[in-house]
C-alpha cells in the first residue's frame, strides 16, 4: 500500500494569513483567488462563505513543473477569507486555532514590525505551523517581472543589483525569524519543514511566487496536518461562527466554517448565544452563487449538506443571540443535552473576568473578547461588562452606572456604534473609544485617564 490510500479521509486544511497592516494581506488573498479562477477548467476554485477552497487539481495547474499532485492526500486548501491576526487568533475548533496552518505575510522592505511581532507571538502560542510570505518583491529597484517562472529561477534571471538588494532583504528577514526564535530559510533550500520556517519570496501585485506559496502550503500540512486532518466525514458537523448576519428572506444566519464531520439540512444544531446556548433547527444551509449567475438569481443557493472543511451560511430561527466565534454542533448520535453541556464547557474556556465597577467591552468575536479582556487585565483595568456585538444603547446605559468618571467608558473593538445609540452617546456623560487594534485602544484608554488624573490635581 501507499501513502495515497487514505486519500480519502485526509480534509481539505485550513489556512490563515496574518501579518502588519498595509504588507498585503488582502492583495495576496485576491492574487490567490484571482489567479486560481484564471486557471479555469480544472477546478478552478469553489466559492464558499467566508473561505475559499483552492482545489488540488488548480494548485497544480498553477505551479507547473514545481508540484507533482500524486504526492499530495490533499483535497486541496481553503483560506479564510478575512486576513489578520486577530481573525486568526479569535477564531477557535475546540480549544485550538479554527486554521491548521498560516500564511505570515512580510512586506519584504518595511520587515517585520509589531503586528508581525505579535503574529509570531500567537502562532507560537497555538503552535501553528506557517510558511512566511516576503511579499513586494517586485518593488525591487530594476525588478524584471519573469511570468511563468518559479520564483527561484525568476530571482535568477534579475540583474546583480536587484539580486543583491532583494537578497540583502530577506536575509534580514531570516535573521528576524531566528531572534524571534524560528530558525528559516528560503524555501528551496529547506529540507524539513517540522525544523525550518520555508520563505517563499513573491509578489502579490504580479502574481510571481505565489504558485511556489501554494507549493509549500501543500508541502507542509501534508506533513504536519495527517492526523488532525483525518476525519469522519458521516460525524455530527462541527463549525466555528464567523459572522451573525442578517439576511433577507432568512432573518438571522450565521456564518459557519466547518473544520469537522458533515452539517445537513434539518439537522438539530447547538450554537453558542450570548446568554445561553441555542438549540435551533436547520432551515437552509446556504453558498454563495458563483458571480456570473447572481445577476439572474438570488445571492445564495441552498446546498443539502456540507462537509469539513468548508465555509457555509446556516439559516434557522432564534440565530439572533448567536456569537461570533462561538462553536457550533450538530446534534446527532448523542443528546441535545449532552451537547449543550459540551457548547457550554468550550465557551467557559473563554472566561472574562467582570468586577463591580469598570468599563464595558465590547467586541467583534468571543476570542477577541478574550483577548481585550487578558490585555485589560494587564494593564490593569476593571471590567464592568465584557459583551460581544455593536454597541448599543443599553451598552451607554451600563457604562452610565458607573461610579468611578474614569470608567464611564466603552472600549470597542472591531465594533460599531448601532445607530439608535448614537443620540444616547451624546446625551450621556460616557467616553467612546474605538479601535481595531487592541494594543491602541488600551493606550488610548490609559492616556485618556491619565489626563483626567492630572487634570483633577
Ligand atoms: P493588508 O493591509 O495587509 O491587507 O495590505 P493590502 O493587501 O491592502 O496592501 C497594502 C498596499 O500594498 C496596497 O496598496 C497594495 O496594492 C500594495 N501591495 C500589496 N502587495 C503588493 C505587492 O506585491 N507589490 C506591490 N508593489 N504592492 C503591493
Amino acid at each position: 500500500m501507499t501513502d495515497h490510500t487514505h486519500a480519502d479521509t485526509l480534509r481539505t486544511p485550513i489556512v490563515a494569513v496574518l501579518g502588519h497592516v498595509d504588507h498585503g494581506k488582502t492583495s495576496l488573498l485576491d492574487t490567490i483567488r484571482g489567479s486560481a479562477v484564471s486557471e479555469g477548467e480544472a477546478g478552478a476554485i469553489t466559492q464558499h462563505i467566508g473561505a475559499t477552497d483552492i482545489p488540488l487539481d488548480t494548485i497544480s495547474g498553477m505551479a507547473g513543473e514545481l508540484i507533482d499532485p500524486t504526492d499530495f492526500d490533499l483535497p486541496g486548501l481553503l483560506f479564510i477569507d478575512t486576513p489578520g491576526h486577530h481573525s486568526f487568533s479569535t477564531l477557535r475548533a475546540r480549544g485550538g486555532a479554527l486554521a491548521d496552518i498560516a500564511v505570515l505575510v512580510v512586506d519584504v522592505n518595511d520587515g517585520f514590525q509589531p503586528q508581525t511581532e505579535e503574529a509570531i507571538d500567537i502562532l507560537r502560542r497555538t503552535g501553528t505551523p506557517f510558511v512566511v510570505a516576503a511579499n513586494k518583491v517586485d518593488t525591487t529597484p530594476g525588478w524584471n517581472p519573469q511570468d511563468g517562472e518559479p520564483i527561484q529561477k525568476s530571482m535568477d534571471a534579475q540583474s546583480e543589483r536587484a539580486k543583491s538588494m532583494l537578497d540583502e532583504n530577506l536575509y534580514e528577514i531570516i535573521g528576524q525569524l531566528s531572534d524571534a526564535g524560528f530558525s528559516a530559510d528560503l524555501y528551496w533550500r529547506v529540507q524539513d519543514f517540522q525544523k525550518n520556517i520555508g520563505v517563499v519570496p513573491l509578489s502579490a501585485l504580479t502574481g510571481e511566487g505565489v504558485p511556489d506559496l501554494l507549493t509549500v502550503l501543500m508541502g507542509l500540512s501534508q506533513r504536519f496536518m495527517k492526523e488532525e486532518m483525518a476525519i469522519d466525514v458521516t460525524g455530527p458537523g462541527e463549525g466555528t461562527v464567523l459572522e451573525v448576519k442578517d439576511e433577507r428572506g432568512f432573518g438571522a444566519t450565521v456564518d459557519t466554517v466547518v473544520y469537522d464531520g458533515v452539517i445537513r439540512n434539518g439537522d438539530t444544531v447547538v450554537v453558542g448565544g450570548q446568554d445561553e446556548p441555542i438549540v435551533t433547527e436547520i432551515r437552509a444551509l446556504l453558498r454563495p452563487r458563483p458571480l456570473a449567475e447572481i445577476r439572474t438569481e438570488k445571492e445564495f443557493e441552498k446546498v443539502g449538506e456540507i462537509g469539513a472543511a468548508a465555509g457555509v451560511k446556516i439559516a434557522a430561527p432564534d440565530l439572533d443571540r448567536a456569537m461570533a466565534g462561538a462553536p457550533v454542533r450538530v446534534v446527532r448520535d448523542r443528546t441535545v443535552d449532552q451537547v449543550v453541556e459540551e457548547v457550554k464547557a468550550e465557551l467557559a474556556e473563554i472566561e472574562v473576568e467582570t468586577a463591580d465597577n469598570g468599563v464595558v467591552v465590547k467586541a467583534d468575536t468571543l476570542g477577541s473578547l478574550e483577548a481585550m479582556a487578558n490585555a485589560l487585565r494587564e494593564a490593569e483595568v476593571p471590567i464592568l461588562r465584557a459583551e460581544v456585538g455593536d454597541i448599543a444603547p443599553r451598552d451607554i446605559a451600563v457604562a452610565e452606572t458607573a461610579n468611578q468618571d474614569e470608567h464611564k467608558a466603552i472600549l470597542g473593538f472591531n465594533v460599531d456604534l448601532l445607530q439608535n445609540a448614537e443620540s444616547d452617546l451624546e446625551n450621556a456623560d460616557v467616553k467612546l473609544f474605538k479601535n481595531e487594534v487592541i494594543y491602541q485602544l488600551v493606550e488610548d484608554y490609559e492616556r485618556y485617564v491619565e489626563e483626567k488624573q492630572r487634570a483633577q490635581q
